[in-house]
């Protein structure tokens, strides 16, 4: 098989309504697509960081370079098809996950249309419909939080998440609790927290909680398995779970008994799917994370996400959740019973709709092979 094409677009997708967390806030959804060509087939993976770059250090333009300057000249120089193969060569460039993922993504697209398989299939898991969990940002008002619950829970999600930070927490899950009664609900504080705070957890541990998402900071992990020795809820980390390593000293030290494995930050479908492994090898359950991403990432993910020890609710949403529009057809739906179903066909199921990418589209280029 040979390589006949590569183009990356940036695209720009608006958002209904500006993605809130405790450090930050923008409006549309940057994603940088790779599109590889191999004669009749066509692989698309999707680098997804967010502009603003608070949920990591990677931002679009950064990610942009990296491909474009580093990753793509060297996957020319050498095409390796092959996506674990692919993966271990992209973890020899230090950092940038994003960009890595990207590429890795496209591979195993193309591989597995290729080999006229789903994606799911390549990656070890199993055709099942994925629950979906809703995630609701920081809200104005508690009013405005209990409205956002209540047409979540109309819609299916199999659980509501609610982002907390100091100051707004403690009173946002009592109201929820008392107006929704016991729907499985979760917090996500974005490492807003510190020790100082423990007892704000040891108050949310009374309100039976499915888990708390990452309390504490990234790197704190003997303090989380201090706060995880104090409550009977169960910690997930998330920031933490920034890669293989970070999540072996995890299960070592006790720092959480959950995992929210995110596809963008561990560099791809492969390290991913090792996380996985490690953490089910560990006894911890996970669930799949997204940052949000638009259509193709969050395809992948789902593919990723049918995969045994995922087995809480994704945060992947319908995507007309945050997107005025995606860039594929169809468009990630989340039935009434709270599930996504991944539409049957070879790689990601959901085809990647041109006309949108061009609408979108910000930047271009074509490289010659
Ligand atoms: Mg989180």
């Amino acid at each position: 098989m040979h390589l006949s094409k590569i183009r990356l677009h940036w695209v720009q997708v608006p958002l209904h309504e500006p993605f809130r967390i405790s450090s930050g806030a923008v409006s549309s959804k940057d994603a940088i697509l790779v599109e590889l060509r191999s004669g009749d087939h066509v692989g698309w993976g999707e680098a997804s960081p967010m502009a603003g770059a608070f949920y990591s250090s990677e931002t679009p333009g950064g990610t942009w370079e990296f491909l474009r300057n580093r990753l793509i000249p060297s996957f020319i120089a050498k095409p390796e098809l092959d996506p674990q193969r692919c993966s271990e060569r992209l973890a020899e460039f230090p950092g940038e996950p994003f960009a890595k993922a990207g590429l890795e993504g496209a591979v195993w697209d193309l591989d597995a249309q290729r080999r006229g398989q789903p994606l799911w299939a390549l990656l070890g898991g199993a055709e099942r419909p994925i629950p979906s969990g809703a995630a609701i940002g920081l809200m104005p008002a508690v009013s405005d939080l209990l409205a956002r619950v209540e047409r979540f829970l109309y819609e299916g999600y199999r659980r509501i998440k609610i982002k907390i930070e100091p100051g707004a927490d403690i009173e946002l899950v009592r109201a929820v609790r008392e107006r929704f009664g016991d729907i499985p609900l979760m917090v996500d504080a974005n490492a807003a927290y510190r020790r100082e705070h423990f007892s704000i957890f040891e108050e949310l541990d009374r309100f039976r909680l499915m888990m708390i998402e990452q309390p504490l900071a990234r790197e704190a992990l003997e303090d989380h398995a201090e706060l995880q020795r104090r409550l009977r809820t169960p910690i997930c980390l998330d920031e933490s779970a920034e890669s293989l390593e970070a999540i072996k000293a995890i299960v070592r030290l006790g720092s959480g008994r959950i995992l929210n494995i995110k596809v963008q930050r561990m560099g791809g479908l492969w390290p991913a799917r090792q996380a996985h492994d490690l953490a089910q090898a560990a006894g911890i359950p996970c669930w799949l994370g997204t940052m949000p991403e638009l259509g193709i990432a969050s395809a992948q993910g789902l593919h990723l996400a049918t995969l045994p020890n995922f087995t809480f609710p994704t945060d992947v949403e319908a995507s007309a959740r945050w997107f005025v529009d995606d860039i594929i057809v169809p468009q990630i739906e989340v039935r009434r019973e709270g599930v996504i179903h991944l539409p049957r066909g070879p790689g990601m199921g959901y085809a990647v709709e041109g006309g949108a990418v061009a609408r979108y589209r910000i930047r271009r280029e074509e490289f010659a092979i």
